[in-house]
């Protein structure tokens, strides 16, 4: 089996252009991809090919200021490029028959699929990927979860040779930093399921054309989960623990199904363009360092509540009887 380290680089749209198209396609698309660039390694991990392709976009036809700069990559070179459909084609040409893809972190093949999603094409070759982020973070025993690339590569001595944010280098150099790792060992321990989304639902999309909820008080429909079932059986989940509130208006709650184990279920609200609120849900397989951090954080909420409501309870007289016992000149 081969190893496909795979590395994209998208175009984003104004915010305006994004929705038109967002609505047009009722579906959400929140880049297009413009550079596919890809590393083959043998079972020794070391490099037997190499693949770069820009791609023209169909959607978001004009290169965003930022990403120019990031990429390199100009409007002249981008309308250069070829269409996803047939780059589609010559990259999985490239793959092969029988291998996996390495990605650094975990964004990369989601938006892979939404790209290819909204040109009909077929994603069921896309399934098969290994989070090296994740690995990574493992074998060196480091507390950072989501550790750069750049940060991975100054920790092993690797040096920056080649520009950054152009596909190909990227995964060439993801490419030496797997071949640091014990990927086999990293493979047999994965668990596929831990931190990947096995199921997603947004609610109140207005931005795709759905009607948004109006406030916080719209939230209330949804607690306890109950649009919340297990993704394998579709059975009622168990609420485990309290909703933890997290960064960002995110919600987290651990859940479990009494066949299918620990779930996290995150609710996480944004704002719609129209300043109403959409929802989505998403649910995970929890894995036991990531329970023990949620457990510990909801601790330290409920301390924190009950600091807080104290120190409000009697926060002068405390304060006057120190003052009183202070040394009298
Ligand atoms: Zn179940």
């Amino acid at each position: 089996m081969n190893y496909i380290v795979l590395d994209l680089e998208w175009n984003q749209a104004y915010m305006q252009k994004a929705m038109a198209v967002q609505k047009r396609l009722c579906a959400r698309l929140r880049g297009e991809v413009i550079q596919i660039g890809a590393v083959k390694l043998d079972e020794r991990l070391d490099i037997c090919g190499s693949y770069s392709i820009i791609v023209k976009p169909k959607y978001f036809t004009k290169i965003h200021r930022h990403v120019m700069l990031l990429t390199g990559i100009t409007q002249q070179k981008m309308d250069a490029g070829v269409l996803l459909p047939e780059a589609a084609e010559s990259f999985r040409r490239f793959c092969g028959e029988d291998f996996a893809f390495l990605t650094w972190g975990p964004d990369d093949i989601p938006m892979l699929k939404e790209n290819f999603n909204v040109n009909s094409l077929s994603t069921d070759w896309l399934d098969r990927v290994y989070d090296l982020q994740t690995i990574y973070s493992q074998q060196t025993g480091g507390e950072k979860r989501q550790v750069s690339l750049e940060d991975a590569m100054a920790a092993l001595g690797i040096e920056q040779t080649l520009p950054a944010h152009d596909a190909l280098n990227d995964a060439y150099f993801t490419a030496l930093v797997a071949k640091r790792l014990d990927i086999a060992g990293g493979i047999a321990r994965y668990n596929p399921n831990i931190g990947k989304s096995l199921f997603s639902l947004t609610l109140g999309d207005a931005d795709v054309g759905e009607r948004g909820y109006t406030g916080f008080s719209s939230l209330n429909d949804f607690e306890g989960h109950g649009v919340i079932s297990c993704p394998f059986c579709k059975k009622k989940m168990a609420q485990d623990d309290k909703t933890l509130h997290m960064k960002g208006q995110r919600y987290l709650t651990l859940m479990s199904c009494a066949e299918h184990g620990k779930m996290f279920v995150t609710a996480r609200l944004s704002h719609n363009m129209d300043s109403t609120y959409r929802i989505k849900f998403s649910i995970e397989a929890a894995g036991d360092e990531k329970i023990s951090s949620y457990k510990t954080k909801l601790a330290e909420a409920e301390q924190y509540r009950k600091a807080s409501s104290q120190r409000h309870r009697r926060p002068y007289k405390r304060k006057r009887k120190a003052e009183s016992t202070a040394p009298v000149k």
